[in-house]
């Protein structure tokens, strides 16, 4: 009898800054539960820092079974080489048969380095995960249960499913926002594995002298409400209506790239595949239309509301409710509307 491989688990690599976990995180560990519960198996965060006890039980109660805690004052804040090094023994100790890292500055600085140490190769900007099974064409082999690795390609014309046929584990970066942030289910437990922290000098030739952190002027992934403005608002003098608008129903500005790139307003606004991805209750596309790269940001939504002077604008094919008009004529309208009721 030929002994079955163990599938190993699904991980996902923890972000935290100062003791604070970055959403993504918490949005990957519960697609992380889905996977490994589809997979017969279990899920384990990796968080690295110093001084984080307190983090591991917020973890559990976002899905996840096994922290694995490596603390060290070098491993605070992040730097790429000595996070490396720590987690390649990691994987190369217990296989995980999946390995999610959040697409944010840090997981794309550090994902592929772990990658290219493990020869694992690297699915990145991930905007959704399923497990399937898929089959080899060439060699006719069948692959059970891989990790299909879905992402928008060449220029976002196309979804594309990839998926890898070597050796585990099945790494990938996923987009922020792309997950719905999950429910924590309160007094969940989970297990700490600490990890010894191994470093060579030549992992920690880099250090941070100084750290300066600019604010980003707008959080959209938070908004309930977008008011967003594309190339059709005309100019940056005109993006005022839309600011106008924005603060008389209390929403937050979002925008298109082709306004973004205009120079009407700034590039933190920018919804869509190399944007923000979004899921506010409400969104306004206003002279938007549609591409599927502005789509890819905010399709999601819970309700679209399109404002578009052409009927045959492609954004018009996913709102819910739609507009046709000139916006400069049906905003003011709108904007009267509400204030009159309010
Ligand atoms: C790799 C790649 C990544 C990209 N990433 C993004 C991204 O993250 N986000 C993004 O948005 N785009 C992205 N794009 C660009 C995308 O393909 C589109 O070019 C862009 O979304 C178009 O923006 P828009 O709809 O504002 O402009 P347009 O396509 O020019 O549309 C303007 C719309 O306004 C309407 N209009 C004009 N005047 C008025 C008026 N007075 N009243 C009402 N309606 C009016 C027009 O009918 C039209 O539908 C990306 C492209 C590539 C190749």
């Amino acid at each position: 009898m030929v002994a079955k491989k163990r599938i190993g688990n699904v991980w996902v690599f923890i972000e935290q800054d100062g003791g604070r976990i970055a959403e993504v995180s918490l949005e990957l560990l519960s697609r992380a539960r889905e996977l490994a519960d589809q997979l017969g198996v279990e899920t384990a965060g990796v968080l690295l820092g110093d001084r984080c006890d307190g983090l591991p039980q917020q973890l559990f109660e976002y899905g996840c079974d096994t922290v694995f805690l490596a603390q060290d004052p070098r491993l605070d804040p992040f730097t790429p080489l000595p996070y490396a090094k720590v987690i390649v023994d990691l994987v190369e100790a217990h296989r995980p048969n999946i390995f999610l890292f959040g697409a944010t500055p840090v997981g794309r600085s550090l994902a592929p380095r772990v990658a290219s140490c493990l020869l694992a190769g690297l699915t990145a900007d991930c905007t959704d995960l399923r497990i399937d099974d898929f089959e080899d064409k060439a060699s006719g082999t069948v692959f059970k249960n891989k990790l299909m690795q879905i992402r928008p390609a060449f220029g976002g014309n196309i979804i594309a499913t990839i998926a890898n046929s070597w050796q585990d584990p099945q790494m990938v970066t996923v987009r922020e926002g792309v997950m719905p942030m999950p429910e924590p289910e309160a007094g969940r437990t989970g297990k700490v594995v600490k990890v010894p922290v191994e470093l060579r000098d030549e992992d920690t030739v880099a250090r941070i002298v100084e750290r300066s952190k600019a604010e980003k002027a707008v959080n959209l992934r938070a908004a309930q409400i977008i008011v967003s403005g594309g190339y059709g608002v005309g100019s940056a003098e005109n993006f005022g209506l839309i600011r106008e608008f924005a603060e008389v129903i209390g929403a937050d500005v979002g925008a298109s790239r082709a306004a973004v790139d205009a120079g009407w307003i700034d590039h933190d606004h920018q919804v869509g595949q190399t944007g923000v991805t979004v899921r506010p209750r409400l969104y306004i596309a206003c002279g938007i239309s549609g591409a599927v790269q502005h789509r890819a940001g905010m399709s999601e939504s819970a309700e679209i509301l399109a404002i578009n002077r052409d009927p045959d604008a492609p954004i018009f094919s996913i709102a819910h409710y739609g507009i046709v008009g000139d916006l400069n004529e049906v905003i003011p309208k709108m904007i009267k509307a509400y204030r009159s009721r309010v």
